[in-house]
């Protein structure tokens, strides 16, 4: 965990909470958080849950490996304390947008357990819901799909410590929920985390027919 460097600093509250913007949105805003080898399915779930609570009036918000590198963390690599920084960084970036009120759904290979458990207590520590959802699927599988061509380079030695070729993957041992991206469908997955967060108070299912729907429900 990192220090904290600045001394003389305290959280200032405001008058409106994280309760109040929930209630304005109409949900319990929490992180999910999308953990698997590179290729198992991460960011394709994570798009295709976004669309799909959109479609059902809620607000959720993604952060995605590669945008997350380009940007805010652009002055970290893959050494392991890299990784360690991306995702302490990220975990801090959710934890703001849950307490704006949004669900955030963060796809990061995040293969260290002990950097995901740091992140689940950041959370929980500010009273913030924290779901983990391993995105599991066999390293045969993934390498097949190779959608980016990164484990081609890795196996040619063009990358270097690569999840699953020449850097460790530690799965999570009690994740939220378990998909098994090699036997389900991109669509029963959605629904199963959708299932989730109905069964856990998180989001009430109303569906939208027109656009026009969205003002009218809130
Ligand atoms: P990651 O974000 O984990 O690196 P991506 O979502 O970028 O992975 O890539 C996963 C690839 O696997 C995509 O090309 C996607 O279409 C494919 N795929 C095949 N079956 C599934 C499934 N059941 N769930 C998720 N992705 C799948």
């Amino acid at each position: 965990m990192a220090q904290q460097k600045a001394t003389n600093v305290t959280w200032h509250d405001g008058e409106v909470s994280r309760e109040d913007r929930n209630t304005i949105l109409r949900q319990r805003s929490a992180t999910i958080w999308f953990t698997g080898l590179s290729g198992s399915g991460k960011s394709t779930i994570a798009v295709a849950l976004e669309r799909a609570l959109f479609g059902i009036g809620k607000l959720s918000y993604r952060l995605d490996g590669d945008n997350v590198r380009l940007g805010i963390n652009k002055n970290l690599g893959f050494s392991e304390a890299d990784r360690k920084e991306n995702i302490r960084r990220i975990g801090e970036v959710a934890k703001l947008f849950v307490d704006a009120g949004v669900i955030s759904l963060s796809s990061f290979i995040s293969p260290y357990k002990g950097d995901r458990d740091e992140v689940r207590e950041l959370h929980e520590a500010a009273g913030l819901d924290f779901i983990e959802v391993f995105v599991d699927c066999s390293l045969a599988e993934a390498e097949k799909r190779d959608p980016k061509g990164l484990y081609k380079k890795a196996r040619a030695g063009e990358i270097k410590n690569f999840t699953g070729i020449d850097d460790p993957y530690e799965p999570p041992t009690q994740p939220e929920l378990h998909l098994k991206t090699d036997e389900m469908t991109v669509e029963d997955e959605v629904q199963m985390i959708v299932d989730y967060l109905e069964a856990n108070g998180f989001i009430a299912k109303q569906p939208l027919t027109r656009a026009t729907d969205l003002a009218e429900a809130h």
